[in-house]
């Protein structure tokens, strides 16, 4: 084995930064902030950093519809710098957003040649929100179901695992996937919040029923709340599914001092979900695994997520810097596992 092979692939492109707004919450500096800290804390040397190509429009048309891909094209080229109400465009942001996509597939080319098995791809424009014929959600397109749906054409995977840990839910790619068994949908989220939608009763549909797997968590929820979810349903169902492929929409905005959230986890608990993920990759998907940047909008705290999920996925042995309150779960939380487990219970074994 050569050390290139050891290290986490890191997709980055500089032209990530050109899709920017001011002081809009999904702006550059949380790039510049990750890139920061990977500097400051000196674990340059663990990464491999991969520059990304661009997506074709072929391949953006497995998950959105042809006129909605042109109409992007043409509003960056116009006057217009809203897609809807909180999506911005700027003039290059539909050939900046071709490279998010193109990120999510070059790391997906990357893990499957496993070279090296486990890449994060921090791409921007983020995609989780993006629907069939819509932006939503400062999403343009949904990069990590393009990346689903290109591991299905291009390497003939018939099991896909996407579990999105983001705070909001991800409602483009459930509703990409909500009829397809060969692809596994987990979203824990905070319910209410945006976009509304995600709740226990969303399982699928028609052929995909009981493919759809939603945990909307009460505000306040943490890493014992997140433990539980983990311990009890998300890795149980995984382990069921066996998947070929994990994919992770990994947005940070769960983190404890978000500003667009209320959600409680620490460092800890990132520590948690991707030592957990990456241990079923290990056992399924021959250790491959990707994630996809999508929200986190504290930037000190999302960058230090980043380097916690790194750690954890790479078993780097750096030590944990925080940690939530040694409690019991909350009893809203406990009747929402009785839910989802009554739920869930008709497909899976839990
Ligand atoms: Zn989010």
């Amino acid at each position: 084995m050569n050390n290139t092979a050891e290290k986490l692939g890191i997709i980055y492109h500089p032209d990530y930064l050109i899709h920017t707004q001011g002081y809009h919450p999904e702006r550059k500096e949380r790039l510049e902030e990750i890139l920061n800290v990977f500097e400051k804390e000196k674990i340059l040397d663990k990464l491999e950093m991969i520059t990304p190509e661009p997506a074709a429009v072929e391949d953006i048309a497995l998950v959105h519809d042809l006129n909605y891909i042109r109409s992007v094209d043409e509003a960056c080229r116009s006057d217009r710098r809203n897609l809807d109400m909180d999506t911005y465009i700027v003039p290059e942001s539909y050939r900046v957003a071709l490279l998010s996509a193109g990120g999510a597939l070059t790391g997906l080319r990357r893990i499957m040649d496993k070279n090296p098995v486990k890449v994060y791809a921090l791409n921007r424009p983020p995609g989780h929100h993006a629907e069939y014929d819509r932006a939503m959600g400062f999403c343009l397109f949904n990069n990590i179901a393009i990346a689903a749906e290109v591991a299905k054409r291009d390497y003939s995977l018939k099991k896909i695992a996407i579990v999105d840990w983001d705070v909001h839910h991800g409602n483009g790619t459930q509703h990409t996937f909500e009829s397809d068994p060969g692809v596994l949908f987990i979203s824990t989220h905070q319910s209410p919040a945006y976009p509304g939608t995600g709740n226990v009763h969303e399982t699928g549909r028609g052929q995909g029923e009981g493919y759809t797997i939603n945990i909307p968590l009460p505000p306040g929820s943490g890493d014992i709340e997140y433990a539980l979810f983990f311990k009890e349903i998300i890795i149980p169902v995984i382990d069921q599914f066996k998947p070929e492929l994990l994919l992770i929409s990994a947005g940070q905005d769960a983190y404890r001092m978000d500003p667009l959230a209320g959600m409680q986890l620490t460092f800890s608990g990132y520590t948690m979900m991707a030592a957990e993920l990456a241990a079923a990759a290990d056992r399924w998907c021959s250790g491959r695994m990707l994630l996809c940047l999508e929200g986190g909008y504290h930037l000190e705290g999302q960058a230090g997520a980043v380097l916690h999920v790194l750690n954890a996925i790479g078993r780097w042995g750096l030590p944990v810097r925080e940690k939530g309150p040694d409690l019991k779960p909350a009893d809203q939380s406990l009747r929402l596992l009785e839910d989802v487990r009554s739920t869930q219970g008709r497909y899976w074994k839990l």
